[in-house]
């Protein structure tokens, strides 16, 4: 693997690798703290960015002070402190003012100001305002005596993790940044940075930190932000690059007979391909015909056909004589795949077989053998099919469904397990928005089926809250009587104490079971059940057997009943969108009108926004754009969830015009050098790793 332990740029000499433990006198309890920022090394400290800035420079005066802005006002004491409890709390109170009027102060938990706080004293304060009916008041502010304290000017705020303060990585930050501001990689050329007017990256960590004034904070955002997408963009293609440049996986060129026998197997399926099918197809056909390894995602929403493509893949390669894995993210998915694709391979002679964590050590081992001798020509499974027992006879493909259940590091560990390097093929059905995607899978080739095979009736979804439940229950109830299954999903297993008002399977299921539907067959699925138990309630649901299934988001991934029409979700608002969005993709799988209902009581003006765009399209790819627009990008794709570097400034949304930019001015940069070992492009891969190497490398899974 290109990004490994080896390969992070170890040179021991700069003082901005040093374990930050060795640059700061610190405890180990601290240094823990420090670490769940992030934090290992002098460097991480310095590119650990102040989310935000506490500007003591500009004043305002009483009047102008708006409800909920941090703000800074001189004011006298009125009155003389008044101290009280309040439940646990102590609270004091005060009245400040200035020529332009009056506002209460209020601090918690803080009695000794009652003491400091001198009455007819001007002083400067800083705090948080808020509105109280027609007056305003202004939170623990934290204050200042002018011409006795010393006036901070603009005042980092950081990350922030419980037990730290913001004091203590001020001084800290302070204490690391001098010292290595001259060692800092400087992964811009300079004709960028001239035409971008970017300023130094010594400049840059200086004044993001110690700013005398917000001009130089934006020069120094200005500057980091294109950094940082530019060492993702350039780390990620470098990879790309490097990965396209081996020429030793097995190049797939099927000669008359075997395009014969495709073709009997494509015509073998109960419908005709999707022209979107089609073409994806036939990139994947021409990727495996040469012997660079392919690299390439899938990304197609629930419901496109995705299957379909990966067996005609893995179709090709038996037909030429060489050996796939297909893997899912769990048995259940992985029985149902087999048990559609057996009898599609047997038509042309190709023999499958199934591995999961709980098959039998004997059938193990008769599929090994197997396996060995060529005559298994497709493999299908869970993580059990990356045993190292297993030994292929003529390996080619590898194919992930659903990679957004796996990590990233699974990606790099199959590949570079196997001596030969395979053709790799990742399936995802989450639609992610363009420049997620070129951060998410930059070293992929990506392609996308957009359409949906037609005759589907599209799903309608509908929000509901809990004052309608009877009605809610009364088409459940229509649905079940005229032969159709039902999901029914909750956010959580039990409830407790704190969760009130938040629907749990455990309660629904015995509520529909004992009263609400006593006649119906209700089951009930969750993550703590055991697997066993699990695969059986899932298979009496897809076998017909269950009328109802009250379930958590387990069964989010892939399972296919085409007689489930209709799903309700509790408490919508507590989902991302994408998790909706798959959730809901388990309905409208066949010739029935389908329906999801989202229920949810939530009252915030954002969390109804987001369920409204849920219901307003079908279109992933849509409601991803939407999703970034309305929450960025950390809702809907997680990028840190999926092991890869979490951006740290920059914004794929807002600064999405700026990503596209950098992709093309970094393929020019590799482009001029011819690859990436030398010259501009070396530098950025340096620095690519030197940031992101260990986030690389260990995917906080
Ligand atoms: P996903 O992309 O979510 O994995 P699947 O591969 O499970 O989707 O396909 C969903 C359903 O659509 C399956 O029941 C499959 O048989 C059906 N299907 C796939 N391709 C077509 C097509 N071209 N025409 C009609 N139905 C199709
Ligand atoms: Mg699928």
């Amino acid at each position: 693997m290109l990004i490994g332990h080896d390969s992070v740029p170890s040179d021991q000499t700069l003082l901005m690798e040093q374990p930050i433990e060795k640059c700061l006198s610190i405890s180990p309890n601290r240094l823990s703290m420090l670490r769940r920022l992030g934090v290992y090394r002098a460097y991480d400290l310095v590119s650990l960015f102040p989310k935000d800035y506490e500007d003591w420079t500009k004043r305002s005066v009483i009047a102008e002070l708006r409800d909920k802005e941090d703000c800074s006002f001189c004011a006298i004491v009125r009155q003389k402190p008044s101290i009280f409890r309040k439940g646990r709390l102590s609270v004091i109170q005060t009245v400040l003012a200035d020529e332009t009027g009056v506002i209460k102060a209020v601090w918690f938990n803080q009695p000794y100001y009652r003491t400091k706080l001198e009455v007819g004293t001007t002083y400067l304060f800083r705090g948080k305002i808020k509105r109280d009916g027609k007056s305003f008041e202004v939170i623990n502010p934290n204050f200042r005596e002018e011409g006795t304290d010393e006036i901070p000017g603009i005042r980092p705020i950081y990350p922030m993790t419980k037990g730290l303060t913001q004091n203590n990585v001020r001084a800290w930050v302070e204490r690391v940044l001098p010292e290595i501001l001259s060692e800092l990689p400087e992964p811009i050329p300079v004709s960028v940075r001239k035409s971008e007017h970017l300023c130094s990256a010594s400049y840059a960590y200086e004044k993001i930190h110690l700013p005398q004034d917000s001009s130089e904070i934006e020069e120094a955002r200005k500057r980091l932000i294109f950094e940082e997408l530019f060492m993702i963009i350039g780390g990620l293609k470098a990879i790309k690059r490097q990965k396209a440049s081996e020429g030793n996986a097995k190049s797939i060129c099927p000669d008359r007979a075997a395009k014969e026998s495709l073709k009997r197997f494509i015509r073998s399926f109960p419908f005709k391909l999707t022209e979107d099918q089609e073409r994806v197809f036939l990139e994947i056909s021409m990727d495996l015909s040469s012997n660079r390894p392919m690299n390439r995602l899938v990304q197609g929403d629930v419901g496109s056909g995705k299957t379909a493509v990966a067996a005609a893949a893995m179709c090709l390669c038996a037909v030429c004589g060489h050996q796939s894995i297909f893997m899912a993210p769990t048995s259940v998915l992985s029985y149902q795949h087999y048990m559609n694709l057996k009898d599609l391979f047997e038509i042309v002679g190709i023999r499958s077989d199934l591995m999961l964590g709980s098959t039998s050590v004997a059938e193990k081992r008769q599929i090994r053998a197997r396996l060995k001798s060529g005559e298994t020509k497709v493999l299908i499974g869970t993580h059990a099919v990356l045993s190292e027992k297993n030994e292929y006879n003529s390996l080619a493909l590898l194919i992930t469904d659903e990679q957004h259940r796996f990590g990233v590091r699974q990606r790099g560990a199959l590949s570079a397990d196997s001596a030969e390097d395979l053709h790799t093929l990742v399936m995802s059905a989450t639609p992610i928005p363009r420049t997620l995607a070129m951060i998410l899978y930059g070293d992929l080739d990506i392609s996308v089926i957009r359409s949906v095979p037609s005759g589907r009736m599209p799903i309608e979804t509908y929000l509901a809250n809990s004052a309608e439940d009877s009605r809610v229950y009364e088409i459940m109830k229509r649905q079940m009587k005229a032969g159709r299954q039902v999901y029914y999903v909750c956010p959580q297993i039990e409830s407790d104490e704190e969760s009130e008002g938040i629907a749990s399977v455990t309660e629904q299921y015995e509520l529909f079971r004992n009263s609400v539907f006593p006649s119906c067959r209700v089951a009930l699925l969750h993550g703590g059940m055991p697997s066993d138990h699990k695969d059986t309630v899932m298979r009496d649901f897809s076998e017909g057997n269950v009328d109802l299934l009250v379930t958590t988001t387990v069964i989010e991934v892939g399972v296919d009943n085409a007689n489930a029409s209709l799903m309700v979700i509790e408490n919508a608002e507590r989902f991302g969108l994408a998790t909706l969005h798959q959730l809901r993709g388990r309905i409208g799988r066949g010739p029935h009108r389908s329906v999801c209902i989202l229920k949810s009581d939530s009252e915030d003006e954002l969390a109804t926004k987001r369920l409204k765009t849920v219901c307003s399209t079908t279109d992933g790819f849509v409601l991803a754009e939407k999703d970034l627009e309305l929450r960025g990008p950390g809702d809907f794709f997680g990028t840190r969830q999926h092991g890869l570097p979490a951006l740290r400034i920059a914004n794929l949304y807002r600064d999405a015009g700026l990503l596209e930019r950098i992709s093309e001015m970094v393929d020019r940069i590799f482009d001029k050098d011819g690859g990436f070992t030398s010259g501009e492009s070396a530098r950025l891969f340096d620095a690519f790793t030197r940031r992101f190497g260990r986030e690389m490398d260990n995917p906080p899974l």
